[in-house]
């Protein structure tokens, strides 16, 4: 076994032995490689270094009460990975790539995979980019797909307790018919000054509201909002937000458990009728909210008022983390357990 603190793991890069790495050239992908090195060589003129042309995912794999490898719905990463290809004009990885990079860096990897009971996990990075010379404005003819992994603890360090954070007016992360629905690393680049604000004046992250007219609930930082009202599990729908897989996975789960999903435009002013709001996404599952402050408009609106996350949004991260680890059956088939 490797010396770590597990359950005191950050969320943040971890160094571990290998990766793996598939070039596209010539009009078709190569072999699935290993690699120990931390570094890429790339062309200085890569399309991903002066146009964008760069999209990741992240998703995870969790050590179960079994003692097995489950890997959660990559299926739908390997989905939306193809679909930002698409979106920017990259070649997509074929499935049977993204599939066998995926086990293979997991499983080279194998004792970086937390313990069962630490609250960690590994964490899974596929990253596309053009790696081709382009000075004119145009796709890159050659790109490379690699994948890292590295042990993290919750992406908040507050993990499962409520956390504070701010409206901004007055940044857009993404444009309305722009690339909000892509994994691109330029829409966390259009997120950066007003995350660094709003971690300046004390809050987790910023909630976005729609480009457009500024009168609904688009995205909460890197991850997707939802407000439970009732019975009722109710989440944005909006061009300009990145569909979660986590929060899909809620749908469903709330659903199974009787509550009514609704995804449609939230008013910003709705945040008054909601019993408990949060953000979800891979790296937090959920992260509760207890106060939401409008910058501009000094509007606050406050939930939790034990300092407790709501029973549904327990419930809801109780029994997702359960799949997950294994404890509970994996009745919509979500894991894929590696050997
Ligand atoms: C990745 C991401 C999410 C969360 O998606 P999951 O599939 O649940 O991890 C939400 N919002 C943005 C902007 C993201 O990039």
């Amino acid at each position: 076994m490797i010396d770590i603190e597990w359950s005191k793991l950050p969320f943040a890069y971890f160094k571990t032995d290998y990766n793996v790495r598939t070039y596209f050239r010539d009009g078709k992908w190569g072999e699935v490689e290993l690699s120990s090195s931390e570094y890429i060589n790339i062309h200085m003129a890569a399309s991903s270094l002066h146009y964008g042309q760069e999209a990741f995912e992240g998703l995870k794999a969790f050590r179960g009460s079994d003692g097995k490898i489950r890997v959660f719905r990559w299926e739908e990463n390997f989905k939306r990975m193809e679909t930002t290809a698409h979106g920017i004009v990259m070649q997509p990885v074929p499935m049977s790539i993204f599939r066998e990079s995926l086990l293979k860096v997991v499983k080279m990897n194998e004792k970086y995979i937390p313990p069962f009971g630490t609250g960690a996990s590994l964490y899974i990075r596929p990253l596309l980019i053009g790696s081709g010379a382009c000075v004119g404005v145009k796709p890159a003819d050659e790109y490379l797909f690699l994948v890292f992994v590295g042990p993290v603890g919750p992406y908040f360090k507050e993990g499962f307790s409520p956390v504070n954070i701010q409206i901004a007016r007055d940044v857009d992360r993404a444009a309305p018919l722009g690339t909000g629905a892509f994994k691109v690393g330029g829409n966390y680049a259009a997120s950066l000054s007003s995350g660094e604000r709003a971690h300046h004046d004390g809050y987790a992250a910023c909630l976005y509201l729609d480009p457009k007219e500024k009168r609904f609930i688009d995205e909460c930082g890197p991850a997707n909002f939802f407000g439970i009202k009732g019975n009722t599990y109710v989440t944005p729908l909006s061009t300009s937000i990145l569909p979660s897989i986590t929060n899909k996975s809620l749908m469903t789960l709330a659903e199974d458990m009787g509550l009514k999903v609704e995804r449609r435009p939230v008013a910003v002013e709705e945040l008054a009728e909601f019993d408990e709001v949060g953000a979800c996404g891979t790296a937090a599952v959920i992260s509760p909210i207890k106060l939401i402050q409008d910058r501009e408009l000094g509007t606050v609106y406050n939930y939790c008022k034990d300092g407790k996350a709501g029973p549904v949004s327990t419930k809801l991260y109780n029994r997702l983390r359960a799949i997950q680890y294994g404890e509970e059956a994996d009745k919509f088939n979500w894991n894929t357990i590696i050997e």
